[in-house]
């Protein structure tokens, strides 16, 4: 009989000594990779996934058993291993800490019987008889839709896939594009994994793709979505439908990249501009470069779709590494709204203006309100005004713990920060000089839907943002009043402008963009000019109806490039403009960042950190700038200092992670003030 042998597991170590691998563990029987078992760690009992390349030699030094084995479960898929090994070490992480964050909570805390009894109840309703249902019909493929599926479908047959750009005005029919080429897939017995870039998309696709696939796949759990919003039983559940290939359509959020799918066969990315891909703690991976990455190594289609590809992805088109697929067209014939660029100088001075409401833009809402039509205002501000402020002693709401204004909501009446949730009822009078006649400076969405229900009375005011949807169902419910003309002015922020199939919108007005152009984030524009491109994509999806759907610009920059694009509904003009910008100044997509991030009591404590982190940065082909300090310089009491890290290759700034990261570790232990640090590869807020 043979001794114990050796295996690696993967194991959420925390990082004592460098980014630590697998551990090694010794076990009575070789064990395949990928099995899942418990092992010991200090004084715990962590959840492990058996790592390849360990070899199975009988253990040289005293070594600690592996506590369990989760038998009854195939083992995770060699590509699986493949996949996380890469975003490892490509996010600088340990395998096992990525492993441990991607695998269903809940499966750290069950014993092996308990979850062979999951997968026993998971077998009896998978096993249940479908419902047979009719073929529901299919509408007949646009010619540029048909392209693009032949395209999709030519690389499902074989060959050696590219990235395929589809680049499709809002309302082109990009969806069914994903649905024809799921069903090939789908037919040609593999899974497909659509990945949405909002938790709250996911049941309107959930609801069309499982329409569509009714009869394609009527068994129980075989279209199954994978978000953060399920409850750690169901998302257990349709983890493991997908990895025991019960599963056959996955829909999900970012983490979904990670889900196990043993027939993997095609990935669709919507939205893939988004910046929702990008996780912002732990692994700081974004979903949407390794599906690409995950793509490549099984050889199988991705498609990524955008009316406003990002332009690391359009750059990638244009350099032929990514094949594009254009849909120019509405489906339908609806044509895209007619920009308006109010110019906000051209108002006459009067003390009355607000930015907000000026009174064209009323007069114009009004107008859509006796027409009966649906109007959507947007404005990327929550809350009923940012900031409290006292006319006598010129108090401000600011926050205590942060470099920030706490901001005025008047629902609730609390004054609370949006950086670190610290909130208190609204004061009576000026905490400072104890004046009674304090005002809310500026404007939310609370405010602005209080002055829209005054100004129009009788208008079926509703607001949509992340305040009035925190209960369960409320975004539902309220997305559904839109749908059934309940409503007549739709207020809101980003929450509303992306993906929704809005039938009876007419009218999109912004009302406060600027702010995004004089960032100091060179992806600002990007991302304003994406946000205004989804929120005019809402006006006017549905051909019917005799006057033509506008999107109104209120700006006091008209003349500034992105507008003018705009204007057109020029991506590709915007796209260029930004480019040659990027190129000049040797930003991504034609260069590679980092950013070392430090938080500590005091500046000085980051910026010490960071200056030593530098002196260790020597490396050929990169250039390490000086540290800076946040945007937010504080928050929750932790000042906020950063450093970016810049290399003309991307070889050349891995190379130099591989050894700086190490180094940083052990850094930190000399710098014990120093609370939190983080490497950000690739950042996308800067
Ligand atoms: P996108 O995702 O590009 O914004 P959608 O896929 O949501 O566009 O399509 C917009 C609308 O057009 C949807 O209501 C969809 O059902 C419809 N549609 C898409 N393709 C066709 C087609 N070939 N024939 C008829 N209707 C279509
Ligand atoms: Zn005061
Ligand atoms: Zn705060």
């Amino acid at each position: 009989m043979a001794g114990p042998v050796t295996l690696r597991v993967a194991v959420d170590a925390p990082q004592h000594s460098g980014l630590n691998g697998p551990l090694d563990y010794a076990s009575e029987q070789a064990l395949a990779s990928g099995t899942l078992v418990r092992v010991p760690l200090g004084r715990r009992e962590l959840l492990g996934v058996v790592w390849p390349g360990g070899g199975g030699a009988a253990p040289e030094v005293a070594l600690r058993p592996v506590a369990a084995v989760f038998d009854a479960l195939a083992p995770l898929g060699a590509d699986w291993c493949r996949l996380l090994d890469f975003a490892a070490g490509y996010y600088q992480r340990s395998v096992g800490e990525l492993a441990s964050s991607v695998l269903p909570p809940q499966l750290r805390e069950l014993s092996p019987e308990q979850l062979a009894a999951r997968l026993a109840k998971l077998e009896r309703k998978t096993a249940r008889a479908a419902t047979a249902v009719a073929e529901p019909v299919r509408p007949q493929l646009a010619p540029e839709q048909a392209q693009a599926v032949a395209a999709i479908e030519g690389q499902l047959a074989g060959g050696a896939p590219k990235p395929l750009l589809l680049f499709g005005v809002t309302g082109s029919g990009k969806t069914e594009v994903y649905l024809r080429a799921a069903e090939a897939a789908l037919a040609a017995g593999r899974q497909v994994l659509v990945l949405v870039p909002e938790i709250n998309l996911t049941p309107q696709l959930e609801a069309r793709f499982t329409e569509r696939f009714a009869a394609l796949l009527p068994q129980p759990l075989a279209i199954v979505s994978l978000h953060s919003a399920l409850t750690p039983a169901q998302r257990l559940q349709n983890w493991l439908a997908a990895h025991l290939g019960r599963a056959r359509l996955v829909l999900g959020t970012r983490l979904a990249v990670f889900a196990s799918l043993p027939d993997l066969g095609l990935i669709v990315v919507d939205e893939e501009h988004d910046p929702s891909y990008k996780q912002q703690d732990g692994a700081r991976y974004s979903a949407r470069d390794l599906a690409v990455w995950r793509a490549h190594d099984l050889k199988i289609p991705v498609v990524l779709g955008s009316a406003t590809p990002s332009l690391e992805s359009w750059q990638h088109a244009l350099t032929g590494r990514y094949e594009r697929l254009t849909l120019a067209t509405r489906i339908g014939g609806g044509a895209l709204p007619q920009v308006r660029l109010f110019d906000m100088k051209a108002l006459p001075p009067s003390p009355g203006v607000t930015t907000a409401l000026t009174a064209p833009l009323l007069a114009a809402l009004k107008e859509r309100l006796e027409r009966g039509e649906q109007s959507l205002v947007f404005l990327n501000r929550r809350g009923y005004a940012p900031v409290l402020h006292c006319g006598e002693c010129q108090w401000k709401s600011d926050c205590p713990h942060c470099s920030a204004w706490r901001v005025f909501h008047k629902r609730d009446r609390t004054l609370r920060c949006h950086h670190c949730g610290f909130s208190e009822r609204v004061p009576r009078a000026c905490p400072n000089c104890g004046n009674h006649d304090i005002a809310p400076l500026g404007r939310g969405t609370e405010r602005l839907e209080e002055q829209l229900a005054e100004a129009l009375p009788g208008a079926r005011v509703l607001r949509i943002d992340a305040d009035s949807t925190r209960r369960k169902g409320e975004l539902e419910a309220q997305l559904q009043a839109v749908h059934d003309g309940e409503v007549d002015i739709l207020v809101g922020t980003q929450m509303i402008t992306k993906g929704h199939d809005f039938r009876r919108i007419r009218f999109v007005a912004a009302v406060n963009p600027d702010g995004a152009l004089f960032s100091s984030d060179f992806r600002a524009p990007e991302r304003l000019f994406a946000l205004l491109m989804q929120a005019g994509g809402r006006a006017g999806r549905d051909a019917a109806g005799d006057t033509p759907a506008e999107m109104w610009v209120q700006t006091w920059h008209r003349d500034h490039a992105l507008y003018q694009a705009l204007l057109r509904h020029d991506y590709e003009r915007f796209a260029k403009d930004q480019l040659a910008e990027r190129r000049s100044a040797s930003l991504p997509p034609f260069s590679h960042l980092a950013l070392l991030r430090a938080e500590a009591r005091t500046a000085e404590a980051a910026q010490a950190f960071l200056t030593a982190a530098a002196a260790l940065a020597q490396a050929e082909g990169v250039l390490v700038y000086p540290p800076v300090p946040h945007a937010v310089a504080r928050v929750a009491d932790l000042e906020r200092m950063q450093m970016l890290v810049e290399a003309g290759q991307r070889g050349r700034l891995q190379a130099m992670l591989r050894d700086w990261v190490p180094a940083l570790i052990a850094l930190k232990r000399e710098h014990k003030s120093v609370q939190r640090w983080a490497v950000d590869v690739d950042p996308l807020a800067i």
